[in-house]
């Protein structure tokens, strides 16, 4: 039997349709902003989250730093929660790309509030850091794939605009946001100077991601790609997996957070494993594993060894993520799997 890999949304392969769109995609040279294809692509990402332009990048953390180097000066600081994928999940790149130091706040499921932000704002004195910059992010990630409010994100920007601050939102997943709280893209991204969105997660494309902002911002991530390695030849192939993507699989996106659904209140029942299932909003659950299962590593080993992909993403945590190739039958059958390795 396959395994049914739960360990992340970017593990989905790219579906005969998909690779038929790409096999026939228009080429031609990104670099001197040649390729029809990653032209119709930027188009269709400016014109999906309302903004000027848009660049496609190849990678979520390249979309976010190059977004961030644009943006900021070394020396700044960059207002952020303590779970962000900038800061765990980036290779340390905002210092190492940006010269930028990170403010990093707490709160629960990843997200935080204008009163916060507005206590971690540097007094303009020669001594501190220039604070320039908050990025949020939408799903968050290890906050279990759940979604900000929107009123949440307008007072941020409020205390952002009284102080000079711009604002970047890493929407890798934030078509899943939308999927699961029936706004649209522009409910959220008006709200930001700058926003990334991700292809080759819940979207199903094998590579790449996209920044958006104004044509002049766009103008300097698109210097910035040069610099960190991004620019792209006939990128046009890869493209074309990511338009087909936008076309194809954003309504699909409902039918995942229904399986992590399923899945999450089926594991919320077995002995050690406990989910908080009021925060299972998108395609993402966390469980916290007993210690009488073992380790979280040790648990997710054995479920492996079961058939079923999961990650230790703690000492006593796991992570299950549903995507375009678990179907419901999957889920199931994930679902008996670990009620055995429970039992
Ligand atoms: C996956 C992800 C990214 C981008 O990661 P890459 O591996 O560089 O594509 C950025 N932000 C979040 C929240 C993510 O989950």
């Amino acid at each position: 039997m396959q395994p049914i890999d739960l360990r992340s949304d970017t593990v989905t392969k790219p579906t005969p349709a998909m690779r038929e769109a790409m096999a026939s995609a228009e080429v031609g040279d990104d670099v001197f902003a040649g390729d029809p294809t990653i032209n119709r692509l930027q188009e269709t990402v400016a014109e999906l989250l309302g903004k000027e332009a848009a660049i496609y990048v190849p990678s979520g953390s390249m979309a976010n730093q190059t977004a961030i180097r644009a943006q900021t000066q070394p020396g700044d600081e960059i207002i952020t929660h303590e779970d962000n994928h900038i800061f765990h999940y980036e290779a340390g790149a905002p210092a190492a790309l940006s010269g930028c130091s990170l403010r990093l706040l707490s709160g629960h499921r990843g997200f935080f509030n204008a009163d916060a932000v507005r206590a971690a704002l540097r007094p303009k004195d020669s001594h501190f850091p220039q604070s320039s910059l908050i990025v949020i992010e939408n799903t968050h990630n290890r906050g279990g794939g759940t979604c900000w409010s929107i009123d949440a994100i307008a007072d941020i920007r409020k205390v952002a605009d009284e102080h000079g601050l711009k604002m970047h939102l890493d929407g890798a997943r934030l078509m899943n946001a939308c999927a699961a709280t029936g706004h649209k893209p522009t409910a959220y991204t008006k709200y930001f100077d700058t926003v990334s969105i991700c292809f080759s997660k819940g979207l199903g494309a094998p590579v790449g991601s996209a920044v958006a902002s104004t044509t002049e911002t766009i103008g300097r991530v698109h210097r910035f790609r040069k610099m960190f390695g991004g620019g792209m030849r006939q990128g046009g192939i890869i493209a074309a997996g990511a338009l087909y993507a936008l076309e194809n699989h954003v309504d699909r996106l409902s039918d995942d957070h229904a399986n992590a659904k399923t899945l999450a209140v089926a594991l919320a029942e077995m002995p050690g494993l406990s989910i908080d299932l009021d925060g299972i909003e998108t395609n993402i659950l966390y469980s916290d594993v007993d210690s009488k299962l073992g380790t979280a590593a040790e648990f997710a080993s054995k479920l492996k060894d079961a058939g079923v992909w999961m990650i230790a993403t703690g000492p006593q945590r796991i992570r299950a993520v549903t995507h375009l190739n678990v179907s419901s039958d999957d889920i199931d059958c994930a679902i008996d799997i670990v009620r055995k390795c429970t039992g």
